[in-house]
């Protein structure tokens, strides 16, 4: 197999498969897999962890991108009952309509970690929870507190639809061939319901104030590139909504009195949490689609 341009590495260590699956009951009631789930496993390569699961609920969807991948895995199961529980699809995750599932339990491909999370998260009837591995350095930075090194736009991001929770490290030499990276398991639990807000505004906000996250919220919105587009969307939004502007409008000013009666202004992304970032998004119609 061309294990790099799949990023095949394959989970030799059995406790960890098993370990992937106990996280589930172990550690969130609410998780724990049931006969009756539905199980999304994203690049199940030979199908080490597809067994394993499909012995603990209804069904199984795997999506694979390698058909030869994807043939290894149906004849593993060929003949056996477990057969009838496998529904696989052959493509690109990415791009794969999905259907219906509850858990998702995934020792994915590293390179699609980014979409893999927000195409779980957007997905719709909203997953009771995803038990993935990833890189560690992704996986530290999924979980990350405001104030710590690793807080990042990533993180605010994924932290403003579900917990999550660092379960274990996964070191190198579980698996064949070793990646040149660490690992860890994560569990993300989206919220039910989630917030009211559209994920471009948040992100749009994240984008401006965490490229220089310790500089102040001020220094964020007033740098030159961002300030037009601040301006350019408020404009835009005043015109679709009908509110007109007084002659000698000053956008500068309309800023510092949004940054001052907020309190914002002196805050920096780097040790605000989602909730203050949810605050300074909703204040004013800034973070349009077009935002930045
Ligand atoms: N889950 C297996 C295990 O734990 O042993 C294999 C994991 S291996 C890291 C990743 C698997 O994802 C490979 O089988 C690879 O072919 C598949 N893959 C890579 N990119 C993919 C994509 N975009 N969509 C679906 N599968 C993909």
């Amino acid at each position: 197999f061309d294990t790099a341009k799949f990023g095949q590495h394959i989970l030799m260590n059995p406790l960890v498969a098993q370990g992937l699956n106990a996280t589930l009951p172990l550690t969130m009631q609410q998780a724990n897999l049931k006969q009756t789930d539905v199980v999304l496993e994203v690049g199940p390569g030979t199908g080490n962890l597809t067994v394993r699961i499909l012995e603990q609920c209804r069904k199984v969807v795997a999506v694979e991108m390698d058909p030869r991948m994807a043939s290894e895995v149906t004849k593993r199961v060929l003949g056996k009952p477990e057969q009838r529980k496998l529904e696989l699809i052959i493509g690109d995750f990415v791009k794969a309509d999905l259907p219906y599932f509850d858990v998702c339990i995934s020792n994915t491909p590293y390179q699609i970690s980014s979409p893999l999370v927000f195409k779980l998260l957007s997905h719709r009837p909203i997953i009771r929870t995803a038990v993935l591995m990833f890189q560690r350095e992704f996986a530290l930075r999924l979980c990350a507190t405001p104030g710590s090194n690793l807080w990042c736009r990533l993180s605010a991001n994924v932290q403003l639809f579900a917990t999550v929770e660092h379960i274990m490290k996964v070191g190198k030499a579980n698996f064949r061939p070793p990646p040149l990276v660490e690992s860890s398991v994560v569990r993300m639990s989206p919220k039910n319901p989630p917030p009211a807000v559209r994920f471009e505004e948040f992100d749009g906000l994240n984008r401006v104030v965490f490229s220089r996250r310790n500089k102040t919220i001020r220094a964020c919105f007033q740098a030159k590139g961002v300030k037009d587009l601040l301006e350019a969307n408020y404009k835009t939004w005043c015109s679709e909504t009908g509110k007109l502007l007084e002659d000698g409008f000053d956008f500068s000013q309309y800023i510092e009195t949004i940054l001052v009666d907020s309190g914002f202004g002196e805050n920096r992304a780097a040790k605000m949490d989602v909730a203050d970032l949810l605050k300074c998004v909703r204040l004013y119609p800034l973070f349009g689609d077009k935002a930045c």
